[in-house]
Formats: C-alpha cells, sequence, structure tokens
C-alpha cells in the first residue's frame, strides 16, 4: 500500500510538472511558427524555402510530444459510456492505416459482435494508439499487426494486439509502462504508462508477452457490460 501511495504522489509530480511546462513551452513555440511561415516568401532560394519547412516540422513534431505529455496530466476515468470494443479499435486502426502503411505495415483486424465495455471512448482510443503506435514502430522493416476483439467467456471482452516486431527482453519487458523509459531516440517513453494507467482505470487487465526477434502481444480484458 505504501509503495502504490508513493507511485501515486510520483504520478501526481509528474503531471503537474508536464502541465505547466507544455503551457509555458508552447506558447512561445506558436510564435516561432507563425514567424517561420512569415518567412517563406516564394522569392527565397529553394534551399532557405527547405530549411523553414524543416524548422516547421521540427516544431510540430515538438508539439505532438507535447501533447503526449498533456495527455500524461488529464485524469482518466470519469464520465464512462458503454462503447463497442471492437468498433473502437477498428476506428483507432483506420485511424494508423496510413501511419501504418508509411511504414510498410499492415493492420488487420478481427472483431466478435457486441463486445459492450464501460469506458471514456477518447480514454480507450488513446489507450489503443499508444499500443498500435509501439506495434507498428516495432517493425522498421515493415511487416503485419493483427489486432481481435472478441468475448472472454460470459463476463469480459478481450483485446489483443500483436505484432511481429524486434519484441522485447525479459528486463525491457519488467521496465514496460515506467515513466519515461523509452529505448526510442525522440521517443518520450509516457505512452505505455499512459496506456496502462487507462486500463487500470476501467478496471481492465493487461498481459504482455514479447520474443527477442518475434513480436509482441498485448491481451487486454475488460469487465463486459451488463448492457
Ligand atoms: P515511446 O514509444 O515514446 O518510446 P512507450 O511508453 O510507448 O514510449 O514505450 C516504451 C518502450 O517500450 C519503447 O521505447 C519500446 O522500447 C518498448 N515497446 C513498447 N511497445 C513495444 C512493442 N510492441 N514492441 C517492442 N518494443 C516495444
Ligand atoms: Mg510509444
Amino acid at each position: 500500500l505504501r509503495s502504490e501511495m508513493l507511485e501515486a504522489e510520483k504520478f501526481r509530480a509528474i503531471r503537474d510538472l508536464t502541465g505547466i511546462f507544455a503551457h509555458e513551452i508552447r506558447n512561445p513555440m506558436q510564435v516561432v511558427r507563425g514567424f517561420l511561415q512569415l518567412l517563406d516568401d516564394p522569392a527565397l532560394p529553394p534551399r532557405k524555402k527547405e530549411f523553414i519547412q524543416l524548422s516547421i516540422e521540427e516544431l510540430d513534431r515538438a508539439n505532438e510530444t507535447i501533447n503526449e505529455l498533456l495527455d500524461f496530466g488529464k485524469p482518466a476515468g470519469g464520465d464512462n459510456e458503454e462503447v463497442e470494443a471492437g468498433f473502437q479499435l477498428q476506428r483507432v486502426a483506420n485511424l494508423l492505416h496510413s501511419y501504418a502503411e508509411l511504414r510498410s505495415v499492415t493492420i488487420h483486424t478481427e472483431r466478435d459482435a457486441d463486445c459492450w465495455i464501460r469506458a471514456n471512448p477518447r480514454k480507450l482510443s488513446q489507450c489503443l494508439v499508444n499500443i498500435l503506435k509501439n506495434a507498428v514502430e516495432s517493425m522498421p522493416e515493415g511487416g503485419s499487426i493483427r489486432a481481435a476483439c472478441s468475448a472472454e467467456g460470459d463476463s469480459r471482452v478481450l483485446l489483443t494486439i500483436e505484432d511481429q516486431g524486434v519484441g522485447m527482453t525479459r528486463e525491457q519487458l519488467d521496465r514496460l509502462g515506467s515513466p519515461f523509459y523509452s529505448l526510442k531516440e525522440s521517443g518520450t517513453g509516457l505512452g505505455m504508462t499512459v496506456s496502462f494507467q487507462i486500463i487500470r482505470s476501467l478496471g481492465g487487465k493487461v498481459r504482455v508477452t514479447s520474443e527477442r526477434g518475434k513480436g509482441t502481444r498485448f491481451a487486454i480484458s475488460f469487465p463486459k457490460s451488463d448492457r
């Protein structure tokens, strides 16, 4: 219980700090972006235009990171409603279609009908986006992902996301979900922290199995809603 309380303290501290930093950094960035757009004159030599474009892209990338930090700060839970988990999974897969295609990754979805759970659809999507994005990113040479939603017995709904990517060692798997743990050059290491937090807040359970060089499987189960 004591370690759980420390964990909650830690989350709160991170949340407060990220919120403050995000706001303070975002405003000047928007100003810089605006001026860069003004500088982007058609008469400029192509090389200079390219520098401006690159600067804008980098700013946008930084902004994405800030969005992830802000999402981290938002409290999970609250306004839950009846959502069909398979539909949400499909929606997220569609959302990431071009992100995956760009990396030669295809996402195959399978769904049972009527997998209703109680959840905040935005939070559930966020959770699934983070997991699916990692799955795509785990396959630098491309490959395929299987994303499935099925009934698990009478009382639970099971979502599985399987990739054929780089996989994780035992140690890496143990650290998965710790804030700021990332092996990526420009990763935030918050995606899994957020996803695990959301799953927990929805009464879900998550099991991750992984094998180095073979791939990773996320199995998330939620209580079925008795609608
Ligand atoms: P980020 O993606 O920003 O690095 P995450 O919290 O989403 O942060 O993930 C943390 C780390 O966990 C990743 O950097 C990666 O090393 C590892 N990881 C997560 N999902 C997978 C996966 N499907 N396959 C292999 N490694 C993964
Ligand atoms: Mg990630």
